[in-house]
């Protein structure tokens, strides 16, 4: 990282903000079926439309002490948490990837994916068509303008990753959705090989959380408690975008 490094992530952070103030948008109506432009954002309370000095990333959730101006009813954290997060992943992934277009783009890209389909997946233990479908499309058509040459990996690795995943799936329909495979395959078409780590951290991190609620509220409630797996694998694939190539040639390197 350079010097100026540090300036540089300021414009990257701002724009993140703004990005996770529409991912909020996306989270929350997306899943309902709404119109993401329209109408405008209004307090979810009392429906008085936000004003656009009301609608400043994180700064207008401090200002108002997360409550509406109008009703006062409060404003979840989750949105100025949400906006900041977003942030602060555009802010690492320009530090990682400012010299690479290619893994800059598609690692924004992703980020900007998962953060809503995390967030769907833990309200509605549901990974939307809508979001993969997108996803996958943009995917491609990012990876051959931005980086053709290495394409057929990424199309290999989506489909190998998202097959292995959709196996179970297929075999037993009932236990698990497809939507974790289509995520899967959409890391893959991202990632490339390191879909590989961002899998083994999501199973690892899904176990160990699993294995945490089992502890605290029994096996016979545990297995009933459905932790949705799809944020697990967000969080893997976010790790794999800032620091997936250096695990696959450090863990290439050892053999
Ligand atoms: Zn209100």
């Amino acid at each position: 990282m350079s010097m100026h490094m540090p300036l540089a992530l300021l414009p990257a952070a701002a724009f993140g903000l703004l990005i996770g103030s529409f991912l909020n948008v996306v989270a929350h109506r997306l899943p309902a079926r709404q119109s993401l432009s329209m109408p405008a954002s209004h307090c979810p309370s009392c429906e008085t439309p936000i004003k656009p000095y009301d609608n400043i990333p994180v700064l207008s959730w401090l200002l108002l002490r997360g409550r509406c101006r109008s009703c006062s009813e409060p404003i979840a954290v989750r949105y100025p948490l949400v906006e900041a997060g977003t942030a602060l992943l555009f802010a690492a992934v320009v530090a990682v990837h400012h010299a690479d277009t290619a893994a800059l783009v598609m690692g924004l890209v992703l980020v900007a994916f998962l953060v809503p389909i995390a967030l769907i997946d833990l309200d509605h233990r549901i990974i939307p068509n809508r979001l993969t479908l997108p996803a996958a499309i943009v995917g491609i058509g990012l990876g051959i303008a931005l980086d053709p040459g290495g394409q057929v990996g990424r199309l290999i690795a989506g489909a190998a990753a998202g097959g292995l995943l959709a196996l179970p799936a297929l075999l037993r329909p009932t236990k698990m959705g497809l939507g974790d495979a289509k995520l899967v395959a959409v890391m893959g078409l991202y990632l490339g090989s390191a879909v590989v780590p961002a899998l083994f951290i999501a199973f690892v991190l899904g176990t160990v959380v699993g294995i945490g609620i089992i502890m605290r509220v029994g096996m016979s409630q545990g297995r009933k408690t459905a932790v949705p797996f799809g944020p697990f694998l967000a969080l893997g694939a976010v790790i794999a975008v800032l620091v997936g190539n250096e695990i696959m040639s450090a863990y290439l390197g050892t053999f």
